[in-house]
């Protein structure tokens, strides 16, 4: 494995490896360290004019689009293949800029390989339809691309994310400017180096780094941008989605969370502990579709509450390279925030029976484990995204009220239920209202399932099959194959 990562990156644009316009560049952090780790190339309004001009020029050349939709697929397992023989590389990277282990790191870089492959089986399985209209006509849609298609990739998977909608993108034939994270934009460079060895078309997928505020809006908002795709927080999104009423753009928005999950009373209370523990602190409780609740019978609550505790307590805290459970945040500014709203929480009368705070002992920006018991619906904990190792405990008295809490915030991304009743499960799962429900085993599901939120989580699908159909538009020809006719409108 390469030891150190390069110090210097450079946005990839129309197949070139080019400084900033500006001669800028953002200073990347080590957030186990909070030391500098590298500097990437800042990307400007004009940086990013350059790159839409790169993609729209290759979305006109045709050459994705004329391309038989097998060999795009062929294209993409190369991709695929490139990412998978850099996952070393990768996984340092991931690391090191975003504070994961190398193991999380590396296996970011192989569920990205696995983005690629899988779109690359459905290139051409993306069928229009025959419309019957009797013998004087010919009717079929064709599943078209939209164009250019903008994607904002958020700092806690870059890698995944980015991979996900580019393969969507490019299996669909459209051609992509992606803007990565300013706080951990490295192993997204990683895709465009394999799409350049992996010989796709010249301006078929750019990558660029910048700040949200400048680089970030000139995209969404520059005129030849056809489609958005998102993925961060409710406040970008929103701020996103007036840019593209403007030009009434597609978007697809992934946005954040405050997901619960419910015990029933005939729950496996080990398998809620190991459950609610990957849920709420994989990745340092970074997560959009994290278990921050969970909603717990009253007659189970101590039991409960005591093993999250121990199970909270019993984890390492420290740096990602070490291998360690809890890894860092991204950086101080989030450590800071998630401390305070840890420290509110206390205030408004939640009892903190782990965790609570930062880690003193440790240079980087590290959150113990938490978990809260006695949290009330009307607290800011229960309801407001955490973006950290903090799980919230709620108590019910009948499952109607445990619903109801769950149903209970503006977000909608995932819930979950804990029962071995599967009638109890199937209820549940109607009744809640999220994209996804996972039953016994928190993110329970893969590259292979419909991802996305209902209410003020955003709208559109990542993942899966469904994907696909947000990145294409439909068009239908009818063509009149007699003589005669002369047609009506809406006829
Ligand atoms: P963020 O909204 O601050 O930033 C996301 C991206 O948007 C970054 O690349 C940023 O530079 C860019 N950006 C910021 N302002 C912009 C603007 N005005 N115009 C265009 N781009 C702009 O989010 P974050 O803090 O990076 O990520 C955390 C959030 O992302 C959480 O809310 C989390 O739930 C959400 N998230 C959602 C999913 C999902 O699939 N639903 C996945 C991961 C993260």
């Amino acid at each position: 494995m390469a030891q150190e990562l390069k110090k210097y990156w450079k946005n990839y644009i129309d197949s070139q490896w080019v400084d900033s316009l500006s001669g800028d560049s953002i200073v990347v952090e080590n957030p186990a360290t909070a030391q500098p780790l590298a500097e990437v190339a800042r990307a400007t309004e004009k940086d990013v004019d350059m790159a839409v001009a790169a993609a729209r020029r290759c979305f006109n050349s045709r050459e994705l689009y004329n391309m038989r939709p097998t060999n795009r697929g062929v294209l993409m397992f190369e991709i695929a293949r490139h990412i998978t023989e850099m996952a070393d590389e990768i996984g340092l990277a991931e690391c090191l800029d975003n504070g994961k282990t190398l193991t999380g790191g590396k296996n970011e870089a192989l569920a990205a390989a696995r983005y690629f492959t899988y779109y690359a089986g459905l290139a051409d399985k993306l069928e229009g339809r025959m419309i019957p209209l009797g013998a004087d006509y010919i009717d079929y849609t064709i599943p078209s691309p939209f164009g250019v298609s903008a994607q904002i990739v958020p700092w806690n998977f870059p890698l995944q994310i980015a991979a996900r909608s580019v393969a969507c993108a490019l299996a669909t034939a459209n051609t992509v400017v992606l803007k990565s994270p300013e706080l951990s934009p490295l192993s997204t460079y990683f895709i465009a180096e394999a799409c350049d060895r992996a010989g796709v078309p010249k301006g078929a997928v750019n990558i660029i780094c910048g700040y949200g505020h400048d680089c970030g809006a000139s995209l969404v908002s520059h005129s030849d941008v056809d489609h958005i795709v998102f993925t961060g927080s409710l406040k970008t999104g929103q701020s996103i989605l007036r840019a593209a009423a403007e030009r009434v753009l597609p978007c697809i928005m992934e946005l954040g969370g405050k997901s619960a999950g419910v015990v029933f009373d005939d729950a496996d209370v080990d398998q809620v502990i190991n459950s609610s523990a990957s849920g709420i602190f994989s990745n340092a409780g970074q997560v959009c579709s994290a278990q921050s609740r969970l909603i717990v019978p009253t007659r189970l609550r101590d039991e409960i509450v005591e093993k999250l505790a121990a199970r909270a307590n019993s984890l390492s805290v420290g740096p990602g390279i070490d291998g360690n459970d809890i890894t860092p945040v991204i950086s101080g500014a989030q450590a800071e925030k998630i401390e305070g709203m840890c420290q509110a929480a206390i205030q408004s009368g939640a009892e903190a029976v782990s965790g609570g705070h930062k880690s003193k002992d440790l240079a980087g920006h590290f959150i113990e484990p938490t978990i809260f018991s006695g949290v009330t619906k009307d607290m800011a904990i229960a309801n407001e995204e955490v973006f950290g190792p903090v799980l919230s405990v709620l108590t019910y008295d009948d499952v109607e009220e445990a619903i109801s809490l769950a149903n209970g915030t503006d977000y909608g991304l995932c819930a979950g239920v804990y029962t071995k009743d599967l009638a109890m499960a199937h209820w549940a799962a109607d009744q809640l209202i999220a994209g996804q429900i996972f039953v016994n085993e928190w993110f329970a599901g893969g590259i292979e399932t419909p991802f996305g939120g209902t209410k003020r989580s955003g709208y559109g699908r990542e993942k899966g099959q469904e994907a696909l159909q947000n990145y294409v538009q439909t068009k239908n020809v009818g063509i009149r194959i007699t003589s005669g006719g002369g047609g009506r409108p809406g006829g």
